[in-house]
């Protein structure tokens, strides 16, 4: 499988410059050319197998010569042991849904799912590719704890994790900084998060820097953590599929990656109704697919902080594919976005996409009642961020499978929950040690200059 930039489609690259660029060198986000399609009987067919092995089936066209299939299994398998359930997931069904729960992995959020795969792929690279490279990863809170657990003591790489400043939970904040690993560099930025998140990009921006520190990036438009995200589309669709319903899914949405995983698992063959585009009062994905703009406006501080973001970065796939894969119309979408802050979708391509996406809006008191109901009625306690997928079902009258990500574990979010329910959730016994353990992170000012050399002096 060959790639393309979504602003170049001229230029093709191997999954292995996908996975350890990210981004592409003319701003754009790597899609594939083509993808595998499945039909309705290979479909059926996938029914069989666990989850480890439906993601080997699912992740290895994509990676091309990278690793042989044998070498993926291994890394799959090595992957999700760290997870709590033998297979990565659960599942609970609450009335007319299904939540799917992806957050038994080892910080507690569905980003581990994609993470620990990444990591052990850095691995093997590094270890063919005799270098030493330097993540850099902005976080809002999930990703950052996710990547570090995912990279902690591993060889030939280090990584800087850049989260805003008293804006992450303090059991968020714990699981990135608790680790005693010397290839860990946790830094607090006097910011928001797409403070933090523009600091990112204008470093790999600076080609000198990127290249001087071989700098790479897990942040979720990494391609890797997309495909490793369609897999849980399938192994859930397969599990609660009654055929003759439609299946829809529901997803807490920040930066489009989550959501963007289930639409590609759609084009490779899943029968997917609908898409839920699910946000909080920082909403631009929800004005834009509802209303056709796509604009963004301030960052507000929510309960759910994973999806406090007003530049969904993943989009620009959406965007792409808009444009029927126009790489020079998209290259000036992008450019409008980043000048006039603006983005306007024509009706056609608002039809186009409410064939896969629909999108709500949960604002914090909606949030807080769907805790306190579901609570209530199922004794199940639902993190804020999935509260807002679950009652994004509430704003849409789907019928069928309805399917809700269960994004996070309650126990990340106490203040939240117990705003809701008067309840605290505890962590898993097995991450109860790192309330009481020493933190290590620095605090650093929202300058370029300032991050650029702590990171130098930390690399030499
Ligand atoms: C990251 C995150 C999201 C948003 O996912 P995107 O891929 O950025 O849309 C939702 N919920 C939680 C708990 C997260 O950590």
């Amino acid at each position: 499988m060959r790639y393309v930039s979504t602003r170049d489609i001229s230029k093709t690259f191997e999954f292995k410059d996908v996975f350890i660029k990210g981004l592409a060198d003319d701003g754009g986000l790597f899609i594939p050319e083509t993808v595998v399609k499945y039909d309705e009987k290979e479909i059926r067919d996938l029914k069989k197998l666990s989850y480890s092995e439906l993601a080997k089936k699912i992740v290895y066209p994509f990676i091309g010569n990278f690793m042989s299939q044998a070498e993926l299994s291994n890394i799959i398998d090595k992957s999700y042991s760290t997870f709590r359930k033998d297979n990565v997931v659960d599942f609970i069904k609450l009335g007319d849904r299904t939540v799917l729960e992806l957050f038994h992995g080892p910080t507690l959020a569905f980003k581990d799912i994609a993470m620990q795969l990444l990591g052990n792929f850095y691995e093997y690279y590094l270890n063919n590719e005799n270098q030493k490279i330097n993540i850099v990863v902005a976080t809002s809170g999930d990703t950052g704890a996710a990547a570090i657990d995912a990279i902690r003591g591993k060889k030939n790489v280090n990584i800087f994790v850049l989260h805003p400043d008293n804006r992450v939970s303090p059991v968020q904040r714990k699981l990135m900084t608790t680790g005693k690993d010397e290839n860990v560099f946790n830094i607090a930025i006097k910011g928001n998060f797409d403070d933090c998140q523009n600091l990112v990009k204008s470093m790999f921006a600076d080609k000198k820097f990127s290249s001087d520190i071989k700098m790479s990036g897990v942040n979720s438009i990494n391609w890797a953590r997309i495909i490793a995200q369609s897999v849980y589309y399938f192994y859930s669709y397969l599990s609660v599929e009654d055929a003759s319903e439609s299946t829809n899914f529901s997803v807490p949405t920040g930066n489009f990656g989550d959501v963007y995983a289930g639409y590609l698992a759609k084009k490779m063959g899943l029968p997917i109704d609908k898409l839920i585009v699910a946000t909080n009062q920082n909403d631009i994905l929800h004005r834009a697919i509802s209303k056709g703009s796509y604009e963004a406006e301030k960052v507000s501080e929510t309960i759910s902080p994973s999806m406090d973001i007003q530049i969904a970065s993943n989009f620009e796939r959406l965007i792409f594919d808009l444009n029927n894969g126009d790489d020079q119309q998209t290259s000036l979408d992008m450019k409008n976005i980043k000048e006039k802050g603006q983005y306007l979708i024509n009706d056609d391509k608002l039809n186009k996409i409410s064939e896969n996406f629909l999108s709500a809006r949960m604002s914090e008191d909606e949030t807080l009642e769907v805790i306190k109901k579901v609570y209530e009625k199922y004794s199940v306690v639902l993190d804020p961020h999935t509260a807002i997928g679950y009652g994004a079902f509430d704003k849409h009258n789907l019928k069928g499978n309805n399917i809700v990500l269960a994004t996070a574990h309650p126990c990340k979010f106490p203040d939240a929950v117990s705003k809701a329910i008067n309840l605290k959730s505890d962590l898993p016994k097995e991450l109860e040690f790192i309330l009481n353990e020493k933190e290590d992170y620095d605090i650093i000012e929202n300058n370029l200059e300032k991050i650029k050399n702590y990171i130098t002096g930390k690399t030499k």
